[in-house]
C-alpha cells in the first residue's frame, strides 16, 4: 500500500513538471485527487489495511494530497501570470499615438463679420441695439422721408406681409424705433437682417445683413466732419490702416446732404481691375446728415437736434474682406466652404 502511494506521488510529480500545460495539470488533478481519483480509491480500500498501519497510511495520503494540491496551485499561478503578460504585450496601448480629432464648428463668416464690425463701433462709443425684422410702413418708409409715391419704395421691391406689415428693406427702421423712444445724445448701431425681392445671385441675395448707425446731439455739435471721421476710422480699423476712403455726393430720401463712401479696391489696391471696373474704388456704404423730416417724424425739432446716419451692407463687405467671389456661397452652407474661415476672429484682427 505504501509502495503504491509512493508510485502515485512520483508519477504525479513527474507529470507536474515546470513546463506542464494547463490541460496536463487538469488531467493529473482529476486522475489523482478527483472524486473517483487514485487517492480516493486508496482511502476506500483502507478497511483491508491492518489497523495499526492505518494512521500512517492515512497520514501519507493526506501528505501526498497536500503536496500535489500545492504544486498544482503553483503551476496554475505561473500559467495565469504568463497569460496576463502575453495579453499585455500583444494588446499594447500606445499612449503616444495622436488622439482622434473631434471636428469643431465655428460661427458663420457673416456672423463673424458682424461681430467684428460691432466691436469696432462699440470701441468708438456706439451702443448696440437690435430692432425688428417685421415692420410697418411708417417705420420702414414714411418716417424715413419716403412719400407714398416715392419711386424708392418700388425700387426696393418690398416683401409685403398684409395687415400693413412688411419685411424691413433696410435697418434704418432702427433709427426711427430708437429715436421715437429716446432723446439725444445718441450714438447707436443697429445690426440686423433686411429683405428685398432679389434673386439670389453672385452679387445679391433676397435676405442680407446691414448695420445702421447714427449719432444725434444738439444742433451744431454733430457735423459732416464727425461723420467723415467716424466712418474713416471704422473703415481703416476694419479693412486696414492704409485703406483710402473717399466721400461722394449722393442722394437718399432720409439724409441731406448725402454721401456714398468708397474705399480703395481691395483686390488691386487702387490701380484698377475687373472687380472695381477699373476705377480703383469700391462703393462700401451710404451716409449723410439726418434729414430734418426724419427728425420731425420722431418728434425732434430740427432746429434743436442734428445728427448723421449711415447704412453698411455686411454681406458685400464680408465678400470683399474675405475675397469671396460669389454671394451664394454664404447661403449654401457647404461646410467645405464655411470651414475655410477662421474659428475665431483672429484673421480679422
Ligand atoms: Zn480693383
Amino acid at each position: 500500500m505504501r509502495e503504491q502511494l509512493e508510485q502515485i506521488r512520483s508519477r504525479a510529480l513527474a507529470e507536474l513538471a515546470a513546463e506542464a500545460t494547463e490541460s496536463a495539470i487538469e488531467d493529473v488533478r482529476v486522475r489523482v485527487l478527483g472524486r473517483a481519483g487514485e487517492l480516493t480509491e486508496i482511502m476506500r480500500g483502507m478497511r483491508e489495511v491492518p489497523a495499526q498501519e492505518r494512521p500512517a497510511i492515512g497520514q501519507l495520503v493526506n501528505q501526498i494530497k497536500t503536496e500535489l494540491e500545492a504544486r498544482i496551485e503553483a503551476l496554475q499561478g505561473k500559467l495565469k501570470e504568463a497569460a496576463l503578460e502575453r495579453s499585455l504585450t500583444e494588446a499594447r496601448l500606445d499612449v503616444t499615438l495622436p488622439g482622434a480629432k473631434i471636428p469643431r464648428g465655428h460661427l458663420h463668416p457673416i456672423t463673424l463679420t458682424i461681430e467684428n464690425m460691432l466691436r469696432i463701433f462699440n470701441a468708438m462709443g456706439f451702443e448696440i441695439v437690435a430692432t425688428r425684422d417685421i415692420e410697418d410702413d411708417f417705420h420702414n418708409f414714411a418716417a424715413l422721408n419716403f412719400p407714398p409715391d416715392h419711386p424708392a419704395r418700388e425700387m426696393q421691391d418690398t416683401f409685403f406681409l398684409g395687415g400693413g406689415l412688411l419685411l424691413r428693406t433696410h435697418t434704418s427702421n432702427g433709427q426711427i424705433r430708437v429715436m421715437e423712444q429716446r432723446r439725444p445724445p445718441l450714438a447707436i448701431v443697429c445690426p440686423g437682417n433686411c429683405y428685398r425681392r432679389d434673386e439670389l445671385s453672385v452679387r445679391a441675395s433676397p435676405m442680407f445683413s446691414q448695420i445702421e448707425g447714427f449719432m444725434v446731439d444738439r444742433a451744431g455739435r454733430i457735423t459732416m466732419a464727425h461723420l467723415k471721421g467716424v466712418l474713416t476710422e471704422f473703415l481703416r480699423a476694419f479693412f486696414g490702416s492704409d485703406t483710402a476712403v473717399r466721400f461722394r455726393a449722393s442722394f437718399f430720401p432720409f439724409t441731406e446732404p448725402s454721401a456714398e463712401v468708397d474705399i480703395s479696391c481691395l483686390l488691386c489696391g487702387g490701380k484698377g481691375c475687373r472687380i472695381c471696373k477699373h476705377s480703383g474704388w469700391t462703393e462700401i456704404l451710404g451716409s449723410g446728415m439726418i434729414h430734418p423730416n426724419v427728425l420731425r417724424a420722431v418728434g425732434y425739432d430740427p432746429a434743436e437736434y442734428q445728427g448723421f446716419a449711415f447704412g453698411l451692407g455686411v454681406d458685400r463687405t464680408a465678400l470683399l474682406r474675405l475675397g469671396v467671389e460669389d454671394m451664394r456661397l454664404f447661403f449654401e452652407n457647404d461646410v467645405r466652404f464655411l470651414g475655410q474661415f477662421p474659428a475665431s476672429n483672429e484673421r480679422f484682427a
